[in-house]
């Protein structure tokens, strides 16, 4: 409608070719930009892992020692391939995407499916690509908004 604001969703950075993953690589996805350019939706890029303080390129990560919900409780963590602990990282990247979607209104996000941080139905746990959400999607689930898991070109390849 005329005068109406369009709706903004939140979208994996790497997913929109920002080369933010830990590898340094991006995962630009042709048919998420022209599913959401149809739609008419202001994209809001955003990668929970640089927000939260880490570099790029940086270590692969995964969840250790229990699940995204148990991250957010506490009672897990999330641990680099090296061994050192970015719970603390992931933890406010999560924050941090959560703020972001408040600010914009946003009420769906649309996250790379296989990463610590925006799996949605697939993580990694211990190295291993595991049924589960990372931690930022289930802070953001957890807060009410709708996550979509997106695979990206070429399927899963590891971690985001
Ligand atoms: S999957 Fe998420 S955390 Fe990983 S690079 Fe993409 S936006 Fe950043």
């Amino acid at each position: 409608m005329e005068g109406e604001r369009a709706e903004t969703v939140l979208v994996s950075a790497c997913l929109l070719g920002r080369a933010c993953r830990y590898d340094g690589a991006s995962r630009f996805d042709p048919a998420l930009d022209r599913a959401l350019a149809a739609e008419g939706v202001e994209l809001l890029g955003f990668c929970p892992e640089e927000a939260g303080g880490l570099p790029t390129p940086r270590p692969p990560a995964s969840l250790s020692d229990g699940d995204a919900a148990g991250v957010l409780d506490g009672s897990a963590q999330v641990v680099t391939d090296g061994g050192a602990d970015v719970t603390a990282a992931f933890l406010a990247g999560g924050e941090a995407a959560l703020a972001a979607c408040r600010a914009h209104g946003v009420g769906r996000a649309f996250l790379k499916e296989g990463s610590p941080s925006c799996g949605v139905a697939r993580t990694h746990v211990d190295g291993l690509s595991v049924d589960g959400p990372g931690v930022t999607a289930q802070l953001l689930a957890r807060a009410g908004i709708g996550v979509t898991g997106v695979d990206g070109p070429g399927g899963e390849r590891g971690p985001g």
